[in-house]
Order: C-alpha cells, then structure tokens, then sequence
C-alpha cells in the first residue's frame, strides 16, 4: 500500500519531504566556542542548510567524551543565531526536553535510543519536530513504529533517518542500508534523510555513501564535519575536513536536480 502523499516536515523555514534537498552538517559533538563558529560558519559557506552539533553524546565507552552538556547550550544558541542556521542536536533523556527545547529547532533522537519509548512519547507531546534515527538492530517496521509512538502522542513532524545497520561486515563501521530510504520514504510517506558518516564511519567513503543515499531518494543528509578532523573528542576517523566537505556540496549542488523524482512519491 502507497502513501496517498509525502509528509512534509518544517524545521524552521526548512521543508523536508517537498521535493528539496537539504544538507545538515558540522561537528559529531560541540566542542568549544571556537571549533564550533569556525565549523558552522564554513559549512554555512559551502551551502549546508541547517547545523548539526552534539551536546549530549550517547556513547558505547563511558569513559569516552560524553558532550559537554548544558555547558555548552549558550554556545549552541550564539552560534545558531550568529550563523542563522536551524538547528539539530540529539536528545538524551526526557529531562532535557524543556530546556535544549529552547535551543534547538530540531529533536534528534539517536540510535541507541529509538527503542525509548518514554522519550518517544515525551517528544510527541511537544511542538518542536523529531529527526528519529534508526537502530542499529532495528527492522524497517520497528523503525516506523517507533515514529507511531511520536505521532500517537501528538506530534506528526517526523523525519526518519538511515544510519547504518549492523551485519556480518566489521571493515566498516556500519552497513549503511539505502533500500531502507526507498522503502520507508515510498511506503509510509516520511522524510527520509541518511547519514552516511555513521553509515560507513570512514572520512574517505563518505562523499561516496552521500551521493548513494541521495540516488536512493533521501531528502537530505547529515554529515559530521570538523575544523580539525585528527583533534575531534567524538568520531574522529569520519569526520570530513573542510576541503572534502566543500567538495561534496559542489557534486551535490550539481547532481540534486536530477534526483528529484527519486525524491517525489511516484518516481
Ligand atoms: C550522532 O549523530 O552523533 C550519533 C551519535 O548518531 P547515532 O545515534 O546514529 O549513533
Ligand atoms: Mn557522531
């Protein structure tokens, strides 16, 4: 069964799933004043869309960077408005909801997370949209019922996002699955963007795996971007340095036209 029609998602004056192609890009975690400016200010230059840039930071070693947390709420708000970007930031616990709600234009729920259905319900009940990013181990229909769980609380302004899978495969840090893009996006009618940082987790790869998810139909992109990709505390060996970046939006401000119907409902 099709979809009647794409469902359209509004992140600030950003529209996701009307045809548009938009880029969400800068650091895996918000660092300092200075990383953070230098970075959102370059993607900016290169035409990103909107601003991505983590604060609470769910990570498998707890003994790794962990975000700097609230510490760094009045750099993300400086820097947002400075840079007048929309922004994405992911959230951890419901807690934070009230207050990084003030901050961010955009809930990004990660993947170690789209199985917190407490969370799930506590971002339906709230105005802000929800970029909700699949699991891991996650099947396709557990993935959208997880959304079910959002919009069941009251809130229908969803983007799903593809971030790799775990398979058999161990030479890449995850399986980036872009039938899930062409299933999730014609079937249910969702926004679907794709991450291919997390999606191949290998700096080199990832323009590739960019240009792939949008063949495959994607929205959008989230890309982690770093002003010193060697000096990262999250996700080093897939952040992009300043050159690569600049280097994909010039292939995908060429190429996106031709990938319009892929990105309608009936390609
Ligand atoms: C991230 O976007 O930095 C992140 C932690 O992603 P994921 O939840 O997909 O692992
Ligand atoms: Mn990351």
């Amino acid at each position: 069964m099709r979809p009647e029609k794409n469902r359209e998602v509004r992140v600030g004056d950003l529209v996701f799933g009307n045809g548009s192609f938009q880029v969400i890009a800068g650091p895996c975690s918000i660092e300092s004043e200075e990383q953070y400016r230098t970075t959102s200010e370059f993607v900016r230059s290169c035409g990103a869309q909107a601003l991505r840039g983590g604060i609470y930071k769910m990570r498998t070693d707890p003994k790794a960077f962990q975000g700097l947390g609230p510490k760094a709420y009045p750099t993300a708000h400086k820097i947002k408005s400075e840079v007048q970007m929309p922004l994405f930031s992911e959230v951890t616990d419901p807690r934070q909801i009230p207050a990084l709600g003030e901050i961010v234009d955009c809930f990004q729920v990660g993947a170690r997370n789209m199985h917190n259905y407490e969370l799930l319900k506590e971002l339906g009940r709230q105005p802000r949209p929800v970029l909700l990013k699949r699991n891991f181990s996650a099947t396709l229909l557990e993935w959208v019922k997880a959304a079910e769980y959002i919009e069941l609380a009251g809130n229908d302004q969803i983007i799903l996002c593809e971030r790799g899978i775990r398979t058999f495969e161990s030479a890449t840090r995850n399986t980036l699955d872009l039938g899930a893009v062409a299933y999730v996006k014609t079937r249910f009618g969702y926004p679907v963007i794709v991450d291919p940082s997390h999606g191949i987790g290998i700096a080199d790869l990832v323009p590739r795996m960019a240009l792939a998810g949008m063949a495959a139909g994607a929205d959008g992109l989230i890309i982690e971007v770093h002003s010193s990709p060697e000096e990262a505390l999250s996700d080093r060996d897939q952040a992009l340095s300043f050159g690569v970046f600049q280097r994909l939006m010039k292939q995908i401000h060429e190429l996106s036209p031709h990938f319009a119907l892929e990105r309608s409902l009936r390609p």
